[in-house]
């Protein structure tokens, strides 16, 4: 894997993390979830609004990660979910490898 990829996937699994811990203070009770925009520009800090539900049908795939309309990087991931709020993709390759390391709730 190149430096810029491994780059691009470390700074996604960033936001995830960040991600996890929003949703960790969100209610239950929430029907919204407001988290950041997942893509690989260390710069955005777009704020997308899911469904109840929709985040973790998101993470229930190591690999998967939720950005803004058009913020997707076709060198490492596919679209596989796309709605007028946000587009989910799935890291390809060793992104993905690097993205299934770093999921938080992988850890022993
Ligand atoms: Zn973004």
């Amino acid at each position: 894997m190149s430096r810029r990829e491994e780059r691009l996937a470390r700074n996604e699994a960033f936001f995830r993390e960040l991600n996890e811990r929003l949703e960790a203070v969100t209610p239950d009770s929430a029907e919204e979830l407001v988290v950041v925009c997942e893509c690989a520009d260390e710069d955005c800090a777009q704020r997308l609004t899911l469904r109840e539900g929709e985040y973790e049908a998101i993470r229930a795939h190591d690999t998967h990660f939720v950005v803004a309309v058009g913020h997707v990087d076709m060198s490492i991931e596919d679209v596989v979910w796309r709605t007028d709020r946000f587009e989910v993709v799935a890291k390809r390759g060793v992104a993905g490898d690097v993205a299934e390391d770093l999921d938080p709730r992988n850890a022993a």
